[in-house]
């Protein structure tokens, strides 16, 4: 099969960044060039402050955009250290030229690990002219009109990047689809492009969708639990296959699942389907917690020990965000309205209901420990992004809270460690919500303290850490004090009224004097990480 020089990633978002930058760093010796259309993105991607945030994702990019400091630099003329940006090898040495531009020669071969081998563009076409290989990284949101309207992926960008693909081709490619789309993607991909392509050009279309879970991508990618390559049975086909998995370089043999097309593109739907089914019944489960004094923390604990169920994505939350579960869910359920298989497709829809239903269930709560009354009040959000360690937003159950909470007529006040201002208030305008009119009650900080300064309510609604395990230390004559704080419902159900400085994981907290402030705990995103449950929150003190 052929070995794979150059890879064109097209989409540099959440998923097109990330994988492509560690395909980059794993394997020097390939060129990876990521485009995509919004230059501020792409400037983004080419400056010291990256589009996005992902714990290691700097280091990954660094490496393989600007390359490393040479090892072997007592090798060099120079005898100093110096970072490469070009390296080739001449008369049997290696002649590197630093980011500086000055030029050194090594006597011997240098193994360098990495001369810059990633590179972030506008320009598609030469990207796509260059490529052996090109995945699309594409974004595939939700319908929002036409036939399918809030069910069907969308699949405008994706088309739009194969009739790119086959504008520009003029050599054999194989194409991998990376983006979440629905099942027999692929054919009517191939239809497109052979219909469209330049005379003689041939292309392969590989499925090989991303399991990478924002908040952890890096590591993620470094050690998947598979890499799927869903391609035909075809020698073709199968020797395509064979490219992009040396692509994975780095991934145990055995983890690379080979797989019929459809079974891949489906595999993707269903893990996501599963995933978020999960969450919404331990949410079901909660409810009942609730009801009958029953604490949902013990009830998951003691489900997930049996080995049959597992302890993952199991603990209860505010309700699962994130732009992939709901959309997918969704795109499942219009698959199997396509079929005609109503009762597989009430069954997936459910899911997404319980998840709603959640998300307002836990409004009513903070209502409800509020007096039933939040006129006038202050609410502190702690947490925005949909699930800590990202500053993703999209489909944040935080939005959910805010909005209805603004409609009790209370002030609110943000803050978030990772999510940026304008991105909050472009997610909360995006809801319906008319910019001018949230500013006039709702504040976003970038101090914690501030944040919280003479609120009624703190609510936690994304477990950052930083939330749960950092002292909040007593400032200013109205701050906390450490005697003011008191615990709320403990793990195990019991109220204890130890003073305590620290935001307890998992419990709630309530401030005595002079106005009573109650923390609720939500958490969202991935409850496998959620420090808290509904069932822990303490109504007054
Ligand atoms: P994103 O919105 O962050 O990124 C998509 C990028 O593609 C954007 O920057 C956009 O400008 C660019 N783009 C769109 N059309 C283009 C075109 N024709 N030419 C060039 N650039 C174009 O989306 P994402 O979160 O990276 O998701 C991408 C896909 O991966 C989706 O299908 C999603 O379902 C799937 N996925 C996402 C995750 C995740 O955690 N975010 C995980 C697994 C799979």
């Amino acid at each position: 099969h052929k070995e794979v020089k150059k890879i064109a990633c097209i989409g540099a978002g959440y998923v097109g960044g990330p994988t492509c930058a560690v395909i980059a760093y794993k394997n020097p010796s390939i060129q990876v060039t990521i485009v995509d259309q919004n230059t501020e993105r792409i400037e983004a991607w080419n400056s010291t402050k990256l589009p996005i945030y992902e714990p290691g994702l700097d280091h990954i990019v660094f490496t393989a955009r600007d390359g490393i400091v040479a090892p072997l630099d007592h090798n060099l003329t120079s005898g100093k250290p110096m970072t490469v940006q070009l390296a080739s090898t001449m008369n049997g040495g290696t002649l590197i030229t630093g980011l500086d531009g000055h030029d050194e020669l090594c006597p011997r071969p240098l193994d360098l690990g990495h001369a810059p081998n990633l590179f972030f563009t506008t320009d598609m076409s030469s990207a796509i002219a260059d490529a052996d290989l090109i995945f699309i990284c594409v974004n595939t949101p939700t319908k929002d009109s036409g036939i399918g309207k809030d069910y069907a992926c969308d699949l405008k960008y994706f088309e739009s990047a194969a009739r790119k693909i086959a504008e520009i081709a003029v050599s054999d490619k194989i194409i991998v689809e990376k983006s979440t789309v629905p099942c027999k993607t692929a054919q009517s991909m191939r239809e497109l492009l052979e219909a469209n392509c330049n005379p003689g050009v041939r292309f392969e279309v590989l499925s090989n969708p991303e399991f990478l879970s924002e908040g952890s991508a890096v590591s993620d990618l470094l050690n998947p639990d598979r890499v799927l390559i869903g391609s035909d049975s075809s020698s073709t086909g199968v020797s395509a296959a064979a490219s992009l998995s040396d692509v994975y370089s780095w991934v145990p043999r055995n983890r690379i699942i080979s797989m019929n097309l459809w079974s891949c593109e489906l595999s993707k739907l269903a893990a996501n389907a599963l995933l978020a089914q999960r969450i919404s019944s331990i949410n079901s489960l909660s409810a009942i917690c609730e009801a009958t004094g029953a604490n949902i923390n013990e009830v998951s604990y003691a489900c997930g020990l049996d080995r049959r169920i597992g302890p993952h994505m199991l603990k209860a939350g505010v309700g699962f965000g994130g732009s992939c579960f709901k959309k997918d869910i969704l795109s499942l359920v219009y698959l199997a309205e396509s079929l005609h298989l109503s009762e597989v497709a009430d069954y997936w829809k459910s899911v997404v209901a319980m998840n709603e239903y959640q998300k307002c269930r836990f409004t009513r709560r903070i209502t409800h420990c509020l007096f039933d009354t939040l006129t006038g009040k202050k609410i502190t959000i702690l947490g925005f992004s949909y699930k800590k360690d990202t500053g993703d937003t999209r489909e944040t159950p935080a939005v959910t809270l805010v909005r209805n909470i603004f409609a009790e007529k209370c002030k609110i006040s943000i803050y978030d460690p990772k999510a940026s201002e304008q991105q909050i208030w472009l997610q909360l305008a995006e809801d319906g919500g008319k910019l001018e009119k949230l500013k006039s009650r709702i504040t976003i900080h970038h101090d914690i303290y501030e944040a919280c300064e003479g609120a009624d309510a703190i609510v936690v609604a994304t477990e950052w850490d930083e939330f749960s395990n950092k002292a909040i230390t007593p400032r200013g004559p109205s701050a906390w004090t450490p005697s003011s704080i008191l615990r709320g419902v403990s793990a195990n159900g019991n109220r204890s009224h130890t003073p305590t400085n620290q935001i307890p994981q998992g419990e709630t907290f309530s401030r005595v004097a002079p106005t009573p402030t109650i923390a609720i705990l939500g958490g969202s995103g991935t409850p496998s990480r959620l420090p808290a449950s509904i069932d822990s929150v303490i109504s007054r003190n």
